[in-house]
């Protein structure tokens, strides 16, 4: 049975001489793998929508295991993004995390909308790394894991009440002044950080505006969600080694300039 789908590449797969096999992100069917016959020649058809990243529409013949794609057509490429190296490694993240967090064909639209939206901000040239960890966040729900966001996760107080100083990964929430020493491992953390996680965490990504986050605020976001992803996820990412490997040539670089 033939079916076109809209779907995103999360990950592609050498398969025999010439074949790919590609995991997509439907919105129709959920995460799905097709193979892509010939894709790996460079006058094959296939060629172009068979590329990480691409957002297309795809004719897939289902089978009862891997369906195989008969035709791909790029909706969009996201170019600006794959020749920029620091986008493309936190594009990376995205997808990869989206292939290791979802199960097969199970249909989730509100992912695969902001999946693609959050694509498309990288490709316009907003802050990938800030994007980043808006999809970490967004993502923990998806996980079936629901870490404390909106009251201190020891007095339950809201965060309309009591301030917020640190993140408790062993507890999974923010810890207010008076509970703080509830957990001497727990991040500490600025307002700006508290109110950023609730942000992510609650709004919906078609509102985004200019967002602006300083260095300092960055580094607390990722140590605090890459912890809580290592404790709770399961998930290993490869794309995160290439990451820190680039966060620390960055701050060489930083460092140079300096002098
Ligand atoms: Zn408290």
């Amino acid at each position: 049975m033939l079916q076109r789908v809209e779907g995103i590449v999360l990950r592609t797969n050498p398969y025999g001489e010439s074949n790919i096999i590609l995991t997509l992100l439907t919105r129709e069917l959920g995460k799905i793998g097709v193979v892509a016959r010939g894709a790996k020649k460079t006058n094959s058809r296939l060629a172009s929508s068979s590329q990480l990243f691409t957002y297309g529409s795809f004719l897939i013949q289902k089978g009862s295991g891997l369906g195989t794609l008969s035709q791909g057509e790029i909706i969009h490429s996201f170019r600006d993004l794959r020749e920029d190296l620091v986008a493309t490694s936190y594009a990376s993240l995205l997808v990869e995390l989206t292939d290791k967090a979802v199960e097969e064909k199970k249909n989730n639209p509100f992912l695969f909308e902001l999946l693609y939206q959050l694509l498309n901000y990288m490709n316009e040239g907003t802050d990938a790394e800030v994007l980043a960890y808006i999809y970490m966040t967004k993502m923990i729900p998806v996980l079936g894991l629901h870490p404390f966001f909106d009251e201190c996760i020891n007095c339950g107080c809201s965060a309309n009440d009591c301030l917020f100083v640190s993140f408790s990964v062993k507890e999974g929430g923010f810890l207010c002044q008076k509970c703080q020493q509830i957990d001497n491992y727990s991040f500490k953390i600025s307002e700006k950080v508290v109110k950023l996680l609730r942000l992510f965490y609650h709004f919906d990504v078609h509102r985004l505006g200019k967002i602006e986050v300083s260095d300092g605020t960055k580094k607390q976001l990722q140590s605090l969600l890459f912890a809580y992803y290592d404790e709770y996820s399961g998930i290993y990412l490869k794309s995160r080694k290439f990451l820190e490997q680039l966060n620390t040539m960055h701050q060489f670089i930083s460092e140079l300039k300096k002098k």
